[in-house]
């Protein structure tokens, strides 16, 4: 019977509608299953049913503290995320600000949190920015007024000897930025010996931001038996990299934005075959400069932000801007800005980049690629159709990437339709370095790999000639003669006589 429950859950996931729908503020939340990850059904299944802060089975004083803060039910991110932080395994979790994900990770953390007078940290928050530090310490002492628990906040930007001081006094909850973290720890003031569990949050941004080698170098200074929980609004190259590298078999929850008004969007998706032919394809489309008159065109990474801005630059360069963490602040800010006021019709942007800015009347938004991670196309195409207005989103995919197109479509339950791909598009031949054969190089020689398409070698020899490996002589005698030679293939012999 059990099994039966699992399959009719199952086949509901795959077809979207398993979908539990909560109320925070005005957005609502669909929780969608990593379909992929086979450690995340049981938990999904679990706690379909849960919907109150008793089910979470926390404190007494974190009770009274959450009935201050007037929350009457835990948010999708929370009673999913709950459950797994307490048992101990590392968690991926898959939500945006706004979700509720700081208690998310808090509740659990404090509550199995012993009282201590230890100077060093055992729980370490990272955050890519100062603002994030000041918000997660006033989460942490919203839910600890009936605890005896110190938290602290470091970060750049400020006075290291203050904060020198105020680590030397001891805390139990420390939420850092990396840089800041990293120079206390190397001052010998700040030791990370004693942490239990890692909190990395906003991890998309803080990758996008570079720091990567900073975390790396935190990672060296962590004990190795810690518990690591992430937390991140999209998911990235960088991200999965990072999972991989650092995380034990961890259990993924996503929590997707279903408030994004599907009816609302109209969409529609081109098959084309290489990065040139869309952005062949994309020129075209744009030269309609009525119907395209404010176009957010998203890619999955910086590299090819510039490569698509350098492309269109010739054709469309004075309407074009672009914006990645490569990009100083003063030129994200200004290239925003222009795009918002009109000056700018097509703004080039990354998915982690995007995040935050608030624009208005998006005539359509561009999926240039498509995303490898079905919830940054629901907050890509977020971007357009807001507040009842008609949106337009249109995604290109080429074949490699039409499983992401499918993934896409089971989260939304919803076919995109193909529109033909224009007669009067150019294909391009040209290959991205990406999209050429890959060779590898042996020993001086270049050696095309396995996937490369080749036909027969010149020098191959003709069939007949072909020599199979049949063994030894003796061996072959054996098939020939079919006469045991000696004494263990008697044996042998009789045995398969009986079996006939
Ligand atoms: P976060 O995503 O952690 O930044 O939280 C977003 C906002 O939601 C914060 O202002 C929280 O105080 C609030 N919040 C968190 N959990 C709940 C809940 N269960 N019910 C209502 N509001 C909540």
């Amino acid at each position: 019977m059990p099994l039966v429950i699992l399959i009719v859950f199952h086949s509901n996931i795959i077809s979207g509608q398993a979908s539990h729908h909560y109320n925070l503020s005005t957005a609502h939340h669909t929780i969608t299953p990593i379909l992929h990850n086979s450690n995340f059904l049981p938990y999904f299944c679990k706690n379909l049913f849960m919907n109150s802060f008793e089910d979470l089975n926390l404190s007494k004083q974190l009770y009274n503290a959450i009935a201050d803060l007037g929350f009457e039910k835990p948010t999708p991110i929370q009673f999913e995320a709950c459950p797994v932080v307490l048992s101990g395994k590392d968690v991926v979790g898959i939500a945006q600000t706004g979700t509720g994900k700081t208690l998310a990770y808090m509740l659990p953390i404090l509550k199995d949190l012993k009282f201590s007078r230890q100077l060093n940290p055992r729980v370490l928050i990272l955050v890519p920015t100062r603002e994030l530090v000041l918000q997660v310490v006033e989460h942490v002492k919203s839910l600890t007024t009936y605890m005896n628990t110190r938290v602290l906040g470091v970060y750049g930007g400020t006075n290291i000897n203050t904060q020198k001081q105020a680590v030397a006094g001891g805390c139990d909850i420390l939420a850092a930025t990396p840089g800041r973290l990293y120079d206390l720890a190397l001052t010998g003031v700040l030791k990370l010996k004693d942490i239990k569990k890692l909190v990395i949050d906003e991890v998309d941004v803080m990758l996008e931001l570079g720091f990567r080698y900073q975390l790396t170098n935190i990672f060296e200074l962590l004990p190795e038996r810690r518990q690591n929980i992430m937390f991140s609004a999209t998911m990235t190259e960088e991200v999965d990299a990072l999972i991989d590298d650092t995380f034990i078999s961890p259990v993924k929850i996503s929590i997707a934005l279903s408030g994004t008004p599907l009816h609302n969007i109209a969409q529609q998706c081109y098959n084309v075959p290489n990065f040139y032919t869309k952005v062949n394809l994309l020129s075209h489309l744009l030269r309609d400069r009525d119907e395209y008159h404010k176009v957010l065109v998203f890619v999955s990474g910086k590299k090819y932000a510039d490569r698509l801005f350098e492309a269109l630059e010739e054709r469309y360069g004075p309407e074009t801007c672009v914006i990645h963490s490569n990009k100083s602040q003063n030129y994200r800010f200004r290239s925003i800005q222009q795009f918002d006021e009109g000056a700018n019709r097509i703004l080039v942007t990354t998915d982690v980049m995007a995040r935050g800015i608030d624009l208005d009347k998006i005539s359509h938004v561009i999926n240039f690629d498509t995303p490898a991670y079905p919830e940054n196309y629901m907050h890509r195409i977020g971007r357009t159709g807001r507040a009842e207005e008609k949106g337009k989103t249109i995604l290109f995919y080429t074949p490699k990437e039409e499983e992401a197109k499918l993934a896409i479509e089971i989260l939304m339950d919803y076919e995109i339709p193909v529109v033909e791909f224009p007669e009067e598009v150019e294909i391009s031949k040209q290959l991205t370095p990406e999209e050429r054969p890959r060779n590898i190089e042996i020993s001086g020689k270049i050696r095309r790999t396995q996937d490369d398409e080749r036909g027969p070698a010149f020098h191959e020899k003709k069939l007949k000639n072909t020599k199979f490996n049949q063994g030894g002589s003796y061996l072959r005698k054996m098939k020939t003669y079919k006469k045991p030679q000696k004494r263990g293939d008697k044996i042998a012999n009789l045995r398969s006589k009986k079996n006939k």
